[in-house]
């Protein structure tokens, strides 16, 4: 790669939650240039999604389009990184491994990620997240989210995982109150960690929590500085979905490599 730093973890127009506001590919390449900071495009790819909506990106356009269209920038570019953020759904383990069969030495970077623990229910949606608990208590949509978490990780499908702890995006203290008896604390976060590093599974430093009431990373600073005492493999990610974003945060993406390499 051109640059010593990467972004791991851009949105474009091809993420079905920005696919009509989203930036091109294009609307990211001279500030990551000036800036000098490689950038990786990590889309979401959710293949219980892509089955059940017609007009989601992977649905109306295939992978192999969407790597071509990326293949041309990167003849021009030496500093763009075709990825996929793919979603992982335990009842269709088999499926996603035959996609990553397909598809994993044709991309760059692939990272799995839990965001709907519970189907049709992305907890990364406030929406959503409400909806669901209608039905459920918070203990058991942070229990589903840990469960289907050590599921993904134990699968082996991936070798990345994507914010290990984004349960947390809405669920804090801060937010929407976990009642006591939710176990919320760094130990749960840190086990999940090292599980990964036990599968030799690569951990995201996601800086996307700043955006909102938590304030915080994903997971926090304390957790990841303690993960990468442990050995962990770290890669860090800003999740921009816009550009403005995205410029704001490639200092603190920096920041983070450098303070990750001072352990
Ligand atoms: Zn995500
Ligand atoms: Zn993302």
């Amino acid at each position: 790669m051109k640059f010593k730093y990467t972004d791991f973890h851009l949105h474009s127009s091809w993420s079905d939650d920005i696919v009509d506001v989203g930036p091109s590919f294009e609307d990211y390449l001279s500030i990551a240039e000036e800036n000098e900071i490689n950038i990786c495009f990590l889309e979401h790819y959710e293949i219980y999604q892509v089955e059940s909506f017609e007009d989601h990106p992977f649905s109306v356009n295939s992978v192999e389009d969407y790597l071509e269209e990326l293949d041309k920038i990167k003849e021009n570019y030496d500093f763009v990184l075709s990825g996929l953020e793919v979603d992982y759904y335990h009842h269709k383990a088999d499926q996603i491994r035959e996609f990553m069969d397909d598809y994993e030495k044709q991309l760059d970077f692939v990272a799995g990620s839990m965001h709907e623990p519970i189907l049709d229910y992305p907890i990364t949606q406030r929406d959503k997240l409400y909806q669901l608990m209608e039905n459920w208590t918070i203990t058991q949509i942070v229990d589903e989210f840990f469960t289907h978490s050590e599921h993904m990780i134990k699968s082996q499908i991936f070798k990345n995982i994507c914010h290990i702890d984004t349960i947390f995006r809405y669920i804090n203290k801060l937010d929407i109150k976990p009642p006591p008896e939710c176990d919320c604390s760094d130990e749960r976060i840190l086990e999940l960690g090292k599980l990964c590093i036990k599968n030799k599974i690569g951990i995201e430093y996601n800086l996307s929590g700043v955006k909102f009431p938590i304030g915080r990373s994903f997971p926090s600073k304390d957790v990841i500085m303690q993960l990468k005492k442990e050995g962990a493999r770290i890669f860090v990610g800003s999740d921009s979905h816009f550009v403005p974003y995205f410029q704001e945060q490639i200092k603190n993406v920096k920041d983070a490599y450098k303070l990750l390499e001072s352990v």
